[in-house]
């Protein structure tokens, strides 16, 4: 594809950065104030974490019907998904057809990573260059560079001697991988792995599985969708997607609206015996997904609860897996089932019945190095043709830090949020003048459908854009004093979850000397929304306009 031409001194009234749905939807609505808008794109293609994790078996572990956009009622009409649960390729091509169905891709500049954005105080402006040699300004600047999309690459003794093929789930090739009469070695049990290894192992010849701390994983029991299923449900989309925003669904987009006392949410596990609880856990487990966690209001606020909840899974994962030494190994014991992101499979416990797969608990049997031609455990050494690092992502501050951005003053973000990171309402910093972040640290985020959660947001934002310009302001901005209040707030509310218990990457636990801070806002997409909603009606109470 010819390079657009660089941008040199260009001036816009907006600035976006990343073009996966955040980015897209963003400069759409921006469009549809009369806005000039730029988005700098660092692939050669739309789409965020849909275009770069294209690791085997990557699918969404949200409701297709569900996980897509709901400006659009032609849209949502016309793009029929295929199974419950979309494959990469699905989700990317429906990414692909939004852009070009809305004419998105001419304000688009791929291939240029934003390194640099500074606010000049006196020109009222976000300076912004990228490392392809862009520089243009802009009043206005928009942050939707994704939570999960800085690979981490830990740093494994002898990594770089591996003479094999060495991949990195979230970095995988566009050409497609055989693993045919491959001896393949996958580092990590999460979300990308358990989608992973069933479908690795589907081919390769050997697989084996380093795994440091087992995950917890739900059945997926994806399918193709009955199309007599989809038309009753898009004929109430607009039903659907009001109760999806309203969090009173799980987050994960449940495809029933029920009334409130109807759901799960009304039911706590205290009075049920032991019988009851696992009569509704199989009911959920039957229905397969991430739901799970919503079988009962409390599995995530009280530790008995969640004790029997996470027995049930353990029972679950021995029935399945055959050898009873591997069957413990894949039992998780160190944090409350939930508090690390749960895992939506498709036969990921089955796969170890098989007899070519191998999972090497490295607890037990550390991995000492990496060798030239696999890796040497202190026991013994496994050959390999192929290394494949799922270790996941340096989340939710990693894009954000690895720029340099510096706002009012020249005060660095990474100062700020040496710390960890400081929000008001996970949209804006204080001394950072007219930036917003999509789905920013304090926000429902991660633990929400990305897709409602992106929309609110950018909505929110073009709401009190037009508040400005209905009253002449030119520039926004928060103060310190309700960042404190809110970082408090979400602090508070993490606090009276089991969230806390587990280091997870939700609390940056998972990257070497990272703050240890719940980024995310768990009281629910439902809840949050209300909170801005208010905000907004109060002539936008904490945010301060010039
Ligand atoms: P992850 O959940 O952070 O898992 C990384 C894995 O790598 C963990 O098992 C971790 O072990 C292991 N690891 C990291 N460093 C290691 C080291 N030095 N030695 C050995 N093991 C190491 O990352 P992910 O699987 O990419 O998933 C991240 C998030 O992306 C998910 O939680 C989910 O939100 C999202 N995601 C969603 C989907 C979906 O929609 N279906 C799919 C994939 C990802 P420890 O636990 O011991 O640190």
């Amino acid at each position: 594809m010819a390079q657009a031409e660089l941008d040199q001194g260009a001036h816009f009234d907006a600035i976006v950065v990343g073009a996966g749905f955040a980015g897209m939807y963003t400069l759409h609505r921006f469009r549809q104030l009369g806005m000039t808008t730029r988005i700098y794109e660092a692939g050669d293609d739309v789409g965020g974490t849909w275009y770069w994790n294209r690791y085997p078996g990557a699918r969404c572990d949200a409701e297709s019907l569900a996980y897509s956009y709901s400006f659009s009622p032609e849209l949502e009409q016309e793009w029929e998904w295929s199974e419950r649960y979309a494959t990469q390729p699905e989700i990317l091509k429906y990414a692909v057809h939004v852009s070009e169905r809305f004419d998105l891709r001419r304000d688009i500049r791929f291939e240029r990573r934003v390194t640099q954005a500074h606010y000049d105080d006196t020109a009222g402006v976000w300076r912004v260059a990228t490392d392809s040699g862009d520089s243009a300004s802009a009043p206005l600047l928009i942050m939707a560079t994704g939570c999960l999309s800085v690979p981490n690459t830990p740093e494994l003794t002898g990594l770089d001697n591996f003479r094999g093929k060495r991949y990195h789930a979230s970095q995988w090739p566009h050409e497609p991988v055989s693993f045919e009469g491959e001896r393949v070695g996958i580092i990590g049990t999460g979300s990308s792995a358990v989608q992973a290894i069933p479908v690795i192992a589907g081919t390769a010849q050997q697989l084996t599985v380093f795994q440091r701390t087992p995950n917890f994983s739900v059945p997926a029991m994806n399918g193709p969708l009955d199309p007599e299923f989809v038309r009753a449900f898009k004929s109430h989309y607009r039903e659907h997607r009001d109760y999806h925003k309203r969090g009173l669904s799980s987050g994960f987009g449940d495809l029933e609206v029920v009334p409130r006392e109807r759901t799960p949410m009304a039911l706590t596990a205290a009075n049920l015996s032991d019988e009851a609880l696992d009569a509704i856990c199989d009911s959920y487990w039957q229905t397969g997904g991430a739901r799970f966690m919503g079988a009962v209001a409390d599995a995530l606020l009280n530790e008995e609860t969640n004790r029997r909840v996470a027995a049930y899974v353990h029972r679950k994962i021995r029935e399945t897996v055959k050898d009873p030494q591997t069957a413990e190994d894949l039992c998780p014991t160190s944090h409350p089932i939930g508090t690390k992101r749960i895992c939506v499979d498709i036969n990921y416990y089955e796969t170890y019945n098989q007899p070519h797969v191998e999972l090497v608990n490295i607890n037990r049997s550390p991995i000492e190095r990496i060798t030239a031609s696999g890796v040497q455990l202190a026991d013994r050494h496994v050959e390999l043709d192929t290394l494949i690092l799922a270790t996941g992502f340096d989340a939710m501050t990693g894009a954000l830090l690895k720029i340099d951005i510096r706002g009012s003053n020249g005060q660095r973000l990474a100062d700020k949020w040496a710390e960890g990171p400081r929000t008001y309402l996970g949209l804006m910093m204080a001394g950072f003048p007219n930036l917003f972040t999509i789905t920013g640290p304090g926000s429902p985020s991660v633990l929400s459908n990305m897709l409602v959660s992106i929309e609110q947001h950018v909505d929110f934002i073009c709401d009190c854009l037009t508040y400005m310009r209905e009253h002449g302001y030119r520039k926004v901005e928060t103060s310190l004093d309700k960042e404190d209040e809110w970082v408090a707030h979400v602090n508070e509310v993490a606090s009276a979850t089991l969230f806390p218990k587990a280091g997870s990457w939700y609390m940056g636990a998972n990257i070497p000397g990272k703050p240890r801070v719940f980024m995310p806002y768990a009281a629910g997409v439902g809840a949050y929304r209300e909170v801005c909603d208010r905000v907004a009606a109060d002539g936008y109470r904490g945010f301060v306009f010039h």
